[in-house]
C-alpha cells in the first residue's frame, strides 16, 4: 500500500493512467524500474520482469532498439502482470510498432523524431489508444541551441527543451504526458525539477539518472528524489542503479517508506549501538533485516542494544528486542512478554512477528 504525496499540500497534477496504473492527480506515487535483459529475449525479459514485481515494482520500462525488440513487446504483455513501457530513441516506427503491440506507456521525445508527420502518426495513435508519452529530458544530451543560448548546463534550458518537446504533442492535440528532467548532479536535478513543476500541470517522473553503483547510487537516489517528494514533487519515480534493478525497486520502495508515503512491509528500527551494549546487537539485526525482508507485513520492529533507550524504542514497535547480558527482553505491542537467551533472539523475535 502506496500514500497519497501530501508533503507541502502535494503539487496537484493531472491524472493519466498507465495501463491500469494511476500517475499524478493525487494517486499514489508509482514505483518504476527497467530490465536490463535483451528485449528480444522474451524468456529472460519475463523473469527479470517477475522479479521486479514480486520486489513492489509498479511499472517496467524495457529497451527498444530495433523492430524485433518491439515485436518481442506483444509476447511480453500477454505473460506479465504490471504495465510496460517502451524506451525508444529517435524512430517513430518503433514507437508505432511498440503501441500496436501493446506497450502502456511510451518513452521518446518528440523533437528527436524527426518531421511534424511523424511526430503526428506517433501522437495520433498515442490518442486513440489512449496511450501516454513520456518527454524526458537528461542534462547529458541537451540540444545545442539550448546548450548556446542558457551558456551550458542549466536548470533553465533543461525546462525550455522539455516544454518544447511536449509542445510538439500538444499541437498536435496530444495532453497525455508525462515529464522527467533529470541529471546525474542532485542539485541540477533538484532545481529542474522545482522549475519545471512550477511551469506545467503534467505528471512528473522523478529520478536522477545514471545515480551509479548500488551504494553510491542509493545516497544519491535517496537525497535528490527525497528532497522533491518531501516538497510535494513527483508522481512516479525510477530508482537508477548500475545493478541488478530489483535493487531499484526495493530503494525505491525504502525511499516512500522513510517519508512514510508507504506503508508496505516491515519496518526495522534499531540502534547504532554503543559501549553500553552487551549482544551482538549488529549481527542480530542485520539477520532479523535480511529475513524480515520476506515478510510481507507491515509491522515495525525494534531491535535495540540495552535497556537505557531500548524499552522505549521497543515498546513503540509492534514487536522488538532491549539487549541485556547474554539475553534480551522481548517485547510485543508495548508490553514485555519475556526474556530470551541471545543466540535464540532472532528465531523468537521472527516467530512473533510471523504470529501478529
Ligand atoms: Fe547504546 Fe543502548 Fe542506545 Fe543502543 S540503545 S545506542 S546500546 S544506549
Amino acid at each position: 500500500m502506496t500514500a497519497i504525496n501530501t508533503f507541502m499540500g502535494g503539487r496537484k497534477t493531472k491524472r493519466i493512467r498507465v495501463g491500469n496504473v494511476p500517475i499524478g492527480g493525487g494517486a499514489p506515487v508509482a514505483v518504476q524500474s527497467m530490465t536490463n535483459t535483451d528485449t528480444r529475449d522474451v524468456r529472460k525479459t519475463l523473469e527479470q520482469i517477475e522479479r521486479l514485481a514480486d520486489a513492489g515494482c509498479d511499472i517496467v520500462r524495457v529497451a527498444v532498439p530495433d523492430s524485433d525488440a518491439a515485436k518481442a513487446i506483444g509476447e511480453i504483455k500477454k505473460r506479465i502482470r504490471i504495465p510496460i513501457v517502451a524506451d525508444i530513441h529517435f524512430d517513430y516506427k518503433l514507437a508505432l510498432q511498440s503501441m500496436e503491440n501493446g506497450a502502456d506507456k511510451i518513452r521518446i521525445n518528440p523533437g528527436n523524431i524527426g518531421s511534424r508527420e511523424k511526430v503526428k502518426s506517433v501522437a495520433d495513435m498515442a490518442k486513440a489508444l489512449r496511450v501516454p508519452i513520456r518527454v524526458g529530458v537528461n542534462s547529458g544530451s541537451l540540444e545545442e541551441g539550448i546548450l548556446r543560448k542558457y551558456k551550458g548546463i542549466t536548470p533553465e534550458g533543461m525546462v525550455e527543451s522539455a516544454l518544447s518537446h511536449a509542445s510538439l504533442l500538444e499541437e498536435e492535440g496530444f495532453d497525455l504526458i508525462v515529464f522527467s528532467i533529470k541529471s546525474s548532479s542532485v542539485p541540477l536535478t533538484i532545481a529542474a525539477y522545482r522549475m519545471l513543476s512550477e511551469r506545467t500541470s503534467y505528471p512528473l517522473h522523478i529520478g536522477v539518472t545514471e545515480a551509479g553503483t548500488i551504494w553510491k547510487g542509493t545516497v544519491k537516489s535517496a537525497v535528490g528524489i527525497g528532497c522533491l517528494l518531501a516538497e510535494g514533487i513527483g508522481d512516479t519515480l525510477r530508482v537508477s542503479l548500475t545493478g541488478d534493478p530489483v535493487e531499484e525497486v526495493k530503494t525505491g520502495r525504502e525511499i516512500l517508506r522513510t517519508l512514510e508515503l508507504s506503508n508496505c512491509g516491515p519496518e526495522l528500527v534499531s540502534c547504532p549501538t554503543c559501549g553500553r551494549c552487551r549482544i551482538d546487537l549488529i549481527g542480530i539485526a542485520n539477520k532479523v533485516d535480511e529475513r524480515l525482508g520476506h515478510i510481507g507485513k507491515n509491522v515495525r520492529v525494534a531491535v535495540m542494544g540495552c535497556a537505557v533507550n531500548g524499552p522505549g524504542e521497543a515498546r513503540e514497535a509492534d514487536i522488538g528486542i532491549a539487549g541485556g547480558d547474554g539475553e534480551v527482553l522481548l517485547f510485543k505491542k508495548g508490553r514485555i512478554v519475556g526474556k530470551v537467551p541471545e543466540d535464540k533472539a532472532v528465531e523468537v523475535l521472527l516467530e512473533e512477528v510471523e504470529k501478529l
